[in-house]
């Protein structure tokens, strides 16, 4: 990787912004991409100075001997911001394939130097797909070493190419001191867990999820009050299995989103709509599934809820790392447009990680990450599904797929 002050990047056919004034996207402003036709970037010491017609960019002074990247041609995209993962993951299941529908489910016995190569390896096929920042939760260490080792584990990918933000996140699963008392398990997590991986600031979110068997409304409004008091911002994931009354609890909590909407009903659907919760839909875990339960990503849109998508990956039931197959996916399942599920992979995502306002659009005063498409037209870009469009990706004006050079 190498280390760049100024970056011109010119000859752009369709530079992609998302620009805009402020909050996330939604209704009709998730078409609006802000494009710039015929146009250029200069990024000074990682962030973007300007943003314009080539014509203006390419005659500014601090254009003149800055490093150049030739997109002629070319659409240029914010890095994706993919911000539903479970990274550290558990061996894939290939055996399984294509019946499994388990929860990641595993990673604990695996050693440390294991998941965090596999991690590893992850990051870099997404960020070769375009994800510059990518969210990562903890689990399943279920007691407090395994889940702080997981943590760690998701702080110490510092030298990977995309930038991870750590989530702890509690499903279900009590271990096998807890046996018999679910209960206690989950009281253990928000009385001790949760202020103890705060204190030593292991991660930026929580995220819970509320369903039969696990977390009920109360112990969730519990949870969640108590991460928020503890200086964590909060997720849910709220699928087909979650208890009815889930997404608007995560509402009234004031989550910062609620993830996979499955299946959720019009009360859901206003809820979000009239909220400042980001709905995160993760289309590639119907398609890799098979379930014909999907998000109803058309409904949300149209109520005017924000709408950000993710790859969901978690190496068992969604193992994509692909953002641009994910919003292939999004097109032609869920119905969303094209621009659509480019804010939502974008500038939404960067709102479902509360970091709108370094990432997620092409701006003065924003990171440098971007991505280079070897297409004409942003909407061949999820058009052409499970084609690799994308031919450069960088972070703060430094390349990070150089392999793919
Ligand atoms: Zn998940």
């Amino acid at each position: 990787m190498k280390k760049l002050d100024r970056l011109l990047i010119r000859g752009v056919a369709q530079l992609v912004t998302l620009r805009g004034s402020g909050g996330p996207r939604r209704g009709p402003a998730m078409s609006d991409l802000g494009i710039v036709e015929n146009g250029a970037m200069l990024i000074r010491d990682g962030i973007i100075e300007h943003v314009g017609p080539s014509h203006r960019i390419e005659n500014l002074e601090g254009a003149r001997d800055a490093e150049i990247v030739d997109a002629t041609g070319s659409v240029v995209l914010p890095g994706f911001v993919d911000s539903h993962t479970h990274l550290v993951h558990a061996q894939p299941r290939l055996e399984e394939f294509p019946w499994r529908v388990a929860e990641n489910a595993g990673a604990q016995p695996a050693s440390s130097s294991r998941l965090r190569a596999q991690a590893q390896t992850v990051l870099h096929w997404m960020a070769s797909h375009g994800a510059t920042t990518v969210e990562a939760k903890s689990g399943p260490g279920l007691d407090e070493a395994g889940e702080t080792r997981i943590l760690r584990i998701i702080n110490g990918l510092d030298a990977s190419p995309a930038a991870v933000v750590p989530t702890l996140y509690s499903a279900n699963a009590a271990p096998a001191e807890f046996a018999g008392n679910p209960d206690g398990y989950l009281k253990w997590r928000t009385a001790v867990l949760l202020p103890l991986v705060a204190r030593r600031r292991l991660a930026q979110f929580a995220d819970v999820v509320c369903r039969r068997g696990g977390f009920s409304l109360h112990e969730a409004r519990v949870h969640l009050a108590a991460a928020r008091s503890a200086g964590l911002k909060t997720k849910m994931h709220a699928g087909p299995d979650s208890i009815r009354g889930a997404v608007q609890l995560a509402v009234e909590m004031q989550a910062v989103s609620v993830d996979h909407l499955d299946g959720i009903n019009s009360a859901e659907i206003e809820a979000l709509a009239g909220s400042r919760t980001i709905a995160t839909l993760i289309p590639g875990l119907s398609f890799h599934t098979g379930s014909e339960m999907r998000p109803p990503a058309r409904a949300l849109i149209d109520a005017g809820a924000a709408v950000a998508l993710a790859t969901g990956f978690d190496g068992v039931s969604c193992p994509s790392c692909s953002m641009p197959m994910t919003l292939s996916l999004a097109c032609t399942m869920l119905r969303m447009t094209p621009a659509e599920a480019i804010t939502a992979a974008t500038i939404n995502g960067a709102y479902a990680l509360d970091c709108a306002a370094r990432i997620g659009s092409l701006e003065p005063g924003k990171q440098g990450d971007f991505a280079i498409l070897a297409v004409r037209d942003y909407r061949e870009l999820p058009y052409y599904f499970g084609v690799q469009t994308i031919t450069r990706v960088f972070r703060r004006g430094v390349e990070i797929s150089p392999e793919r050079k």
